[in-house]
């Protein structure tokens, strides 16, 4: 079995590039058939989601802006309760359809911290595409439009998602050995 050591922790492969790409070409699919004939904003929360991001765009074939925003809310491993935002958008989404851009929901908290405060600015429609979901971890209310796959409560890096900073550039979706 493949194996990756990052820093203290050990993890093996999960999920491999190919089914990963495959998950994201459905989810480009239905959004170009459920945004059609409107220009939405694609709003890719960084630094996890430019990898899916980026991928996801490619397949994307309907006339669209792509803006970025930035929170910090994970320590290590552990999510925390406090979300703070470093980098906010600029553009002036009031009427416009926004899609989220995300590498993974897993309690939930970042995505409804961010959609709380973007609601004030009156979006016609947020719609949420995530990569990974966590259904057993998740708190909240919100709808998660675009899954891309649902995976258990382990902590997992690769494809954008980092332990401590590292583990971004791995293709596949590696998670940890306790
Ligand atoms: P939430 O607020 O939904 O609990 O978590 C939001 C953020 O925590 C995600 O966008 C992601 O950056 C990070 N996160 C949650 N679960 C994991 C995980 O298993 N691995 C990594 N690397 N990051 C995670
Ligand atoms: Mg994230």
């Amino acid at each position: 079995m493949k194996t990756v050591k990052i820093k203290d922790k050990k993890f093996s492969i999960f999920i491999s590039s190919d089914k990963i790409q495959k998950s994201i070409d459905d989810i480009a699919q239905k959004i170009n058939n459920d945004v059609k004939g409107k220009t939405p904003l694609f709003v890719v929360v960084l630094n996890g989601a430019f990898m899916f991001a980026a991928e996801l765009l490619k397949e994307i074939n309907i006339n669209c802006e792509i803006s970025f925003v930035k929170f910090s809310s994970y320590k290590k491993t552990k999510s925390s309760l406090n979300v703070k935002k470093l980098i906010g958008l600029n553009e002036d989404i009031k009427g416009r359809t926004l899609i989220i851009v995300e590498d993974i929901v897993d309690s939930g908290i970042t995505m409804d911290n961010f959609i709380n405060d973007i609601k004030k600015y009156e979006p016609k429609d947020i719609k949420i595409a995530t990569l990974l979901y966590k259904p057993k971890a998740f708190t909240k209310n919100f709808k998660v439009d675009y899954v891309g796959i649902e995976i258990p409560n382990d902590f997992v890096v690769g494809h954008g998602l980092d332990y401590d900073g590292l583990g971004r550039n791995l293709t596949d979706i590696y998670k940890i050995i306790e």
